[in-house]
């Protein structure tokens, strides 16, 4: 038996998200004002669920005899053999960790997305770097195999034959989630019903490690009812990238929840033409609370540009108006910094952005990850040369209309519009009926227009020629 440490590290500067974040790139917030100070202390109290993967390491190895040790500080650990979750925002601190550990005289291994696609970046500071899915390399580990080098890690296909996440070995204070809804915090734990995504989206990172396979039926509720045996209340994260995919299996799910009067609530990522009234409405009986999809831009020409196919803006809003009658959050994401796209055109989305009306958004700036087809395109305009600027917030390569400091702006702009806006407090306040009064919508109006951030040309030739 050996004693094999997880290091799940807690990112330095900032609030740092890793594990299925940025198809495991990870993302990093960092607070420069006031607001995105509160808003990032209010979500790392808040919003912290474990890393997928460490869960199923720990399984993997506890189910061999091994013992397991989870850490998500820089304390000393001991033990023989070290596994360290890599991100790209935070990956010196995940080296340095490294480094210190095999110095005390521990094997260590990285694993996860920027291992996978930049093996170069930890080699050196560990033994070995696995690239892939770590669960076929852990499983060779768990019998006792030594690795060194890069060490190809195989993607299983038969994710049943998997042993579920093991979160009792993984610190409770990492549990936390609530939902502006509900008061109180609630233990969350993240799920994987599936993994990859069957779609194209050139600047995705999710589908770049292995291709598209899902969990049975019956394994994903045996999971859901071992959570609820060991917590009360739990509220489970489906990390999907694509979790309504195949709508029969996400309905025969609801109704395996519902049939086994699980007492637990649920949120899921996917794409809002893989919705419809019926699967909503059967979700929302098994329990479903949130759910997250991309818009990226309102614009089927920009959405052309990187194959990610359009969704009817009028079944988005349909959709949407649904879930806020049942009470389910929604978050929309969206990109700012497409090829094509000038800084009128960004405001432009941060309207319908705000048209839309969904209880939350999500702007990130376009960041070519490597591996993305995106980022074979945009490797001659990328000028970044520290990895750990590929946020999620900071502009990496020469844009044809924006300049680094004007999309920080934009983005900016985007987060205050939309969160400033009358209306947005009235939905907070659960008033979401009165969203579309002609009053409320006046004072939407005036607070768009009131609010001037900083110059923008074409407000003033629009000033000019009225
Ligand atoms: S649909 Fe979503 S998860 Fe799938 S490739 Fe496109 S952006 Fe990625």
């Amino acid at each position: 038996m050996a004693i094999v440490v997880l290091a799940d590290l807690r990112g330095r500067g900032g609030m740092v998200n890793k594990d299925t974040v940025a198809g495991g790139y990870g993302s990093r917030f960092r607070a420069d004002s006031v607001w995105t100070r509160i808003a990032k202390n209010a979500r790392s109290v808040f919003l912290n669920v474990p890393s997928i993967h460490v869960g199923y390491l720990a399984a993997i190895f506890a189910r061999e005899g091994h013992e397991v040790v989870v850490t998500h500080d820089d304390r000393a650990v001991e033990g023989d053999l070290a596994l360290v979750l890599t991100s790209l925002v935070d990956y010196r601190h995940e080296r340095e960790w490294a480094a210190a550990a095999r110095a005390r005289g521990m094997r260590v291994g990285f694993f996860g997305t920027p291992a996978t696609h930049l093996p170069e970046l930890f080699e050196g500071f560990g033994d070995f770097v696995l690239t892939g899915e770590p669960e076929a390399a852990a499983l060779r580990l768990a019998a006792g195999e030594e690795m060194s080098g890069v060490v190809p890690s195989p993607a299983i296909n038969d994710l049943d034959s998997l042993p579920f996440p093991r979160w009792d070995l993984v610190k409770m204070r990492r549990f936390g989630h609530a939902s502006h809804r509900r008061v109180g915090l609630t233990r969350a734990v993240p799920m994987l019903t599936s993994r990859s995504c069957p779609e194209h989206c050139t600047y995705c990172p999710h589908r770049i490690t292995a291709s598209f396979r899902s969990r049975s039926v019956a394994n994903v509720v045996a999971e859901m009812e071992e959570l609820q045996r060991l917590y009360k209340n739990v509220h489970v994260k489906i990390r999907d990238p694509l979790f309504t995919l195949d709508r029969e299996r996400c309905l025969a799910i609801a109704e395996g929840i519902r049939a086994r009067g699980l007492k637990l609530s649920f949120e899921c990522e996917t794409r809002m033409d893989d919705l419809d009234e019926e699967l909503i409405r059967s979700m929302h009986a098994a329990g479903l609370r949130e759910i997250a999809f991309g818009v990226e831009s309102p614009d089927p020409a920009v959405l052309k540009k990187v194959a990610r196919r359009y969704i009817p803006h009028e079944h988005m809003r349909r959709m949407i108006d649904l879930c806020w009658r049942l009470g389910i959050v929604t978050t929309a994401f969206y990109i700012i910094g497409f090829l094509q796209e000038t800084e009128e055109v960004i405001e432009e989305t941060i309207r319908f952005a705000c048209n839309l009306d969904t209880t939350h958004a999500n702007f990130k700036i376009l960041t070519p990850y490597p591996g993305t087809p995106q980022f074979k395109q945009l490797k001659p305009l990328v000028f970044e040369t520290d990895w750990e600027k590929f946020d999620g917030y900071t502009l990496t390569f020469n844009h044809p209309n924006l300049t680094p400091r004007r999309a920080r702006l934009m983005l900016g702009m985007a987060y205050s519009r939309f969160y400033g806006r009358p209306s947005r407090l009235f939905n907070f306040l659960g008033m979401h009926r009165y969203s579309r009064h002609p009053l409320l919508e006046r004072a939407d109006a005036w607070a768009w227009r009131k609010y001037d951030y900083f110059d923008r040309p074409w407000v003033s030739e629009r000033k000019a020629t009225a």
